[in-house]
């Protein structure tokens, strides 16, 4: 079934490092070999042996209109033929700044970048230099990319791989780095009295992604601005999932809260490489050549990426009602396979919020890391793999979000939610 690409993985094995570049890519949470993709289109995947795939990874997050989306390849295809770099400054990124700053509530002023990783280490560097403090908090299970500084319990991939804390961190990096727990502002609050005016600031996905997702509790985002306010600190909300996924504004505007630095990626590049960090003109105005905070990138802002961060973002702006689409599609999806594995009498829990969604193999409440490192791992390798028999491609590890895209018709929903009644029935 999966023979092409069980012999495509063994050739890659040869020349890149566990035969991926990214771990997650790789199945060592499940066991067995990864599928290799050929192509895909809409919701769906087809992979080297010609297998059809629902597809609920959606390149872990950017392709939230479905794959191969018409306004975005034809932007590409049109920008690639008049040149895809220039290393000069070129109208499109003012374009596409202009129109995020009009999404996102709270920001004058957008910085793009190449990743995820890029844009929150830069955006930590930026408070730093704006605030001439040095130590940040980070929560446990939040991943902010791949940087020394985030490197520290930092959730889905290192977790999954069973090093929460890399070897090749420094010690000098990783006491700078404070660590506190998801939905708890007490351990956050003894944090900064422990080291009174030295935290620049605390970085959070305001809804998490990279622990299954967590939705923030009643009151835990308030009170991280309070505490922010309060003492001098910066509020990084890291909307690298998040943002323009949640709504057109993210979690800032689903929650009605204002960070001072917003971090982006995946959805903002429409399936290119994109990342951004954004914020009030007084902060930014720090920024290098404005300030002196240095950033730099050959290929930011490149006009082949723009265009298809562009067209991404116009979709999104120009269907207001996708939004709402989408977390009713999320909505019935949860609802579905809450019953069916009630009804197969399975220990679960489900979180969701807007377009994202998680199944844990654990009775208890997931509000934290520690709680959703309770999950059964046998269970969700079983999981994992009857769901894949069956034509529906979830994540290969307890630990990462289902994304749900508007390519999915109901069809789709309820194929996924009889896979998951036929996989569980008999356990
Ligand atoms: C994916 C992700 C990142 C890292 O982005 P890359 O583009 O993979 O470097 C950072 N923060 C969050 C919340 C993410 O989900």
């Amino acid at each position: 079934m999966y023979k092409r690409s069980s012999a495509l993985f063994t050739e890659a094995k040869k020349y890149i490092p566990g035969g991926v570049n990214s771990p997650v890519r790789a199945f060592n949470a499940v066991g067995g070999d990864p599928i290799f993709i050929k192509e895909a289109k809409g919701a769906y995947l087809y992979d080297e042996d010609g297998n059809e795939l629902i597809d609920y990874i959606n390149s872990w997050g950017p392709m939230i209109l479905g794959h191969a989306y018409p306004p975005v390849v034809n932007a590409v295809i049109e920008r690639t033929k008049k040149g895809t770099s220039f290393g000069t400054p070129t109208e499109i990124e003012t374009e596409i700044a202009k129109l995020a700053v009009e999404m996102v509530p709270g920001i004058d002023q957008i910085r793009m970048v190449n990743s995820g990783t890029e844009a929150c280490m830069s955006a930590v560097r930026l408070a730093r230099g704006f605030t001439k403090k040095d130590k940040i908090i980070k929560f446990a299970g939040c991943y902010h990319g791949h940087s020394d500084s985030f490197l520290i319990q930092a959730g889905s991939g290192a977790v999954t791989f069973g090093s929460p804390n890399s070897p090749g961190v420094t010690q000098g990096t990783a006491k700078d780095t404070l660590l506190a727990t998801y939905n708890d502002l007490g351990s956050v609050e003894a944090l900064i009295n422990a080291n009174k005016n030295e935290i620049a600031c605390i970085i959070l996905e305001p809804v998490a992604g990279n622990m299954g997702c967590i939705p923030p509790q009643e009151g835990f985002l308030e009170g991280l601005r309070s505490l922010c306010d309060h003492n001098n600190i910066l509020l990084i909300f890291d909307e690298v999932m998040t943002g323009f996924r949640l709504s057109a504004g993210g979690v800032q505007e689903r929650k009605n809260i204002s960070a001072d630095i917003v971090t982006f990626g995946k959805v903002i590049g429409g399936g290119l490489p994109v990342g951004a960090f954004a914020a009030r003109q007084e902060i930014m105005n720090h920024l290098a050549p404005l300030g002196s905070v240095y950033q730099a990138g050959t290929l930011s802002g490149n006009p082949l990426a723009m265009s298809a961060g562009l067209a991404m973002l116009q979709s999104l702006k120009n269907d207001p009602e996708v939004f709402k689409r989408l977390d009713e599609k999320t909505e019935y999806l949860r609802d579905g396979l809450v019953k069916v594995l009630e009804k197969n009498n399975i220990d679960f829990t489900i979180n969701q919020y807007g377009s994202m969604l998680s199944v844990h193999f654990s009775n208890e409440p997931v509000v934290d890391f520690d709680s959703a490192a309770l999950g059964n791992n046998d269970y969700f390798k079983r999981f994992f793999h009857g769901m894949l028999k069956e034509g529906v491609y979830i994540a290969p590890s307890a630990f990462e979000t289902w994304f749900i895209t508007d390519a999915l018709t109901y069809a789709d929903l309820d194929k996924t939610i009889a896979a998951a009644d036929s996989v569980t029935a008999n356990w």
